[in-house]
């Protein structure tokens, strides 16, 4: 059993981080703006509950004034517990909408049975939410997504799309129409899980379907979550990779211009270091007994 002091003082710890990393990546990529109307998409997972009630309490802190409007979207599923989140919502005093709409049966005909139905049932997802947000008049949508999905998306579309492209904190939504933001950009899963624990979300499962939600998402996730914990902080620093990237290392063409470069005589001392031995794998600096080798055997 646990010391309720330290328990309490790990929770406010956890709220105030919570609390920090939602309101950086608000500021850093300007999310949120003066008399926004955001709609937060909230499914009844355990992520669309904490970002709606980390929004709501950084709303009673903000400098900014903006309302919050949550939408659940009622798939139809079988045993979809209907009353659950309009219970909740009109406990904490919420502006919420319920939109029914049966994609689930949608999804049932469409996609063959075996498939995994996750990326049809987004997509149809999205174009509802869509839709209600122009009739609620949102300026932003607000989406659960966190640290983990976007690097996740990131290794999902190198292995399977071969492309190095992630997950966006802000976009313009594919219709055009709709500025779309993570608030939860910066913040770990694990903190959320625990986050969601602490504050007992009456949780909604995404699997009432009977869908096994986007396995390779699944096993994409039990990866990372290994090399996590052999090589704590390797998701972070992952995660902070991509927001420095060096296009001048990679090999997009249409990013930097290869075809063009020319000698420039200047030294560059923040320049190229490809044939220098890297600190971080652990090889030492080359002496005069020991000179680098750059090929085995030479
Ligand atoms: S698990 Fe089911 S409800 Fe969730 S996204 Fe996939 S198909 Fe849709």
């Amino acid at each position: 059993m646990k010391d309720p002091r330290k328990q309490e003082y790990e929770q406010n710890k956890l709220a105030k981080r919570l609390r920090r990393q939602a309101g950086e990546a608000i500021a850093d990529f300007n999310m949120i703006e003066e008399g926004d109307r955001v709609m937060v998409c909230l499914s009844g997972g355990k992520d669309s509950h904490a970002l709606l009630d980390i929004l709501l309490g950084l709303q009673r802190r903000a400098a900014v004034e903006f309302s919050i409007v949550a939408v659940n979207l009622d798939q139809k599923q079988p045993g979809f517990p209907a009353d659950v989140l309009p219970a909740y919502l009109t406990q904490r005093g919420v502006d919420f909408r319920i939109e029914e709409q049966d994609t689930y049966s949608i999804v049932k005909r469409l996609v063959p049975e075996g498939q995994t139905m996750c990326s049809l049932c987004s997509r149809l997802r999205r174009g509802v939410l869509y839709r209600v947000a122009g009739e609620l008049g949102a300026t932003k949508i607000a989406l659960g997504h966190h640290r983990d999905d976007m690097v996740q998306t990131l290794f999902m579309n190198m292995f399977f799309q071969g492309r190095l492209k992630g997950m966006p904190p802000k976009l313009v939504s594919d219709d055009g129409r709709h500025v779309v933001i993570r608030p939860l950009a910066h913040v770990a899963e694990v903190d959320l899980e625990r986050w969601a624990a602490h504050r007992a979300f009456p949780i909604i499962p995404c699997t009432l379907c009977g869908n096994q939600a986007d396995l390779q998402r699944v096993k994409m996730k039990s990866m990372l979550r290994a090399w996590e914990r052999e090589h704590p902080g390797r998701i972070e620093n992952i995660f902070n990779a991509l927001g420095r990237v060096v296009p001048s290392h990679l090999m997009d063409r249409t990013l930097f211009p290869f075809e063009a470069l020319q000698a420039t005589g200047v030294a560059d001392a923040a320049g190229d270091h490809a044939f220098d031995p890297d600190d971080a794998c652990g090889e030492a600096a080359p002496t005069p007994e020991r000179p680098l080798r750059l090929f085995d055997g030479a």
